[in-house]
């Protein structure tokens, strides 16, 4: 059997890493399988499906490199094949056409609610006889077996057994002719031959109905592995409170997608006590029944500590491309100073997110616009000037613009000059970036590049001497 799963989102908002870390286990056990993994839009409700929602899904899919070898595929280009369906059912008897009113349901509910039942349709159609006019509304339910029970063995929650008698003849065509989410799912998972279903355990009452469809449509059922759900450091339900939930605001907050996947393949699932996975490793050791029983928590710090890890032995080409991203995304142009693939180099263990290392890196591709002035208090003395003009000499009459070379001749000139090699190196940060803080003093020369260094030292002189 080749195994396939899927991850099937409905587009009605941004992908957040609840259904991110589904979609992750989704894939990483389908890689682990040597199987297929399916991506399928279900955009039937039409009303809060949008098109930015969908393009959200699929940035964020593509950007946590959780790669889809069939689809995306769209419900709403499915309906030809919903209604072949629902015929087959209304044909076979499985599936009956409700005629009942808004009014006539309403009562029904109230009187079970007064007698302390449990609301469910009555099945007052189920077997009626009634002639109906053809423009009279109608729904179409499924015949639910009324007795006996629909039992599954989940890969997570173990065996799970529901009677027939609590469940409702469901309704799987409205009377706007739109097919429903249970019947839809069913139908989708039939034809695209899924074999593990991988979903939020908020579809577990779902299953029993949707179990009872398989029958009737003589189709195998999928194994089901229903993932508890996600909580914030507080102990209630992850949501935009506890501050990024969307894939993509992790994007826009500088982590690296390799410290996103690392850190949501360890919400809800282990390998022994390890905590770093490379991509390879999880698709090598991930398996379902793994997967915890209880809720796991998010833990900000365990992401920020992982993305600094990946920020600093990825390979640089990778973080460096991630950089670019942020760089344009504040208006640099990557192509206006060093290679980015430097600035990884020379700040991948002074910054925590990708975001703070574009920010810092900006002064390299764009004018500095101010000096930062706790750091002009602090370093810039009588003498700097003096100290700033000797460094302009020896830097423009130096050989080679690279970093060991310059603090070498730097080292140098604090020697000759009798100071500390602070009152160089400080000053010359300044004047170069705006700021005191920057890597060692040759790699900040490296990241101006000569000619903005030289002017932009220059540019100091004049300022300060002023
Ligand atoms: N479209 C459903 C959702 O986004 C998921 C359906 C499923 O995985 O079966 O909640």
């Amino acid at each position: 059997m080749v195994v396939k799963t899927r991850f099937a989102p409905s587009p009605t908002g941004y992908l957040h890493v609840g259904g991110a870390r589904t979609a992750l286990f989704s894939w990483l056990y389908a890689r682990h399988c040597g199987g297929k993994f399916v991506l399928r839009i279900e955009d039937t409700d039409r009303e809060r499906s949008t098109q930015p929602a969908i393009d959200a899904i699929l940035e964020s899919m593509q950007w946590l490199k959780l790669t889809w070898d069939e689809g995306p595929y769209y419900q709403t280009k499915r309906f030809d094949r919903y209604q072949e369906v629902i015929d087959q059912l209304l044909a076979e008897g499985k599936a009956y056409k409700c005629y009942c009113t808004k009014e006539r349901l309403e009562k029904m509910r109230a009187d079970q609610m007064a007698r302390g039942e449990k609301p469910r349709y009555d099945g007052h159609c189920r077997d009626s006889q009634a002639e109906h006019s053809p423009d009279e509304p109608y729904v179409v339910r499924f015949k639910n077996p009324s007795e006996g029970v629909v039992a599954f063995d989940d890969l997570v929650k173990g065996h799970i057994e529901f009677a027939n008698s609590e469940l409702d003849d469901f309704i799987i065509q409205r009377s706007d002719g739109t097919p429903t989410y249970n019947f839809c799912v069913v139908v989708d998972d039939a034809d695209m031959g899924i074999t593990h279903v991988i979903r939020g355990d908020d579809h577990v009452n779902n299953t029993p109905k949707q179990i009872n469809l398989y029958h009737a449509l003589g189709v195998p059922v999928p194994v089901f592995c229903h993932v508890a759900m996600i909580l914030g450091d507080d102990g209630t339900k992850l949501s935009k409170r506890h501050g990024a939930v969307s894939v993509m605001q992790y994007r826009e907050d500088g982590y690296l997608p390799e410290a996103l996947v690392n850190y949501l393949v360890r919400l809800g699932w282990a390998h022994g006590d390890q905590e770093i996975f490379s991509v390879p490793e999880m698709i090598e050791y991930f398996s379902l029944d793994a997967i915890s029983k209880s809720a796991s928590s998010f833990n900000t710090k365990k992401l920020d500590w992982l993305n600094a890890h990946y920020m600093k032995t990825l390979p640089v080409e990778e973080v460096a491309a991630e950089l670019t991203w942020h760089l344009k995304r504040i208006g640099i142009d990557p192509a206006a100073g060093p290679d980015p693939k430097l600035v990884v180099k020379c700040y991948a263990e002074r910054t925590h997110t990708l975001k703070e290392m574009a920010q810092k890196a900006a002064c390299y591709y764009q004018d500095i616009t101010a000096y930062d002035p706790a750091g002009v208090k602090k370093w810039i003395k009588e003498g700097s000037v003096d100290i700033l003009q000797a460094a302009l000499e020896v830097l423009t009459a130096a050989p080679a613009w690279e970093a060991q070379p310059l603090d070498e001749a730097l080292s140098e000139l604090s020697k000759r000059l009798e100071v500390g090699m602070g009152k160089v190196g400080q000053p010359l940060r300044i004047a170069l970036t705006g700021s005191a803080m920057s890597p060692g003093i040759g790699d900040t020369l490296v990241l101006c590049g000569r000619e903005r260094s030289l002017a932009r030292i220059a540019a100091a002189i004049a300022h300060f001497k002023a």
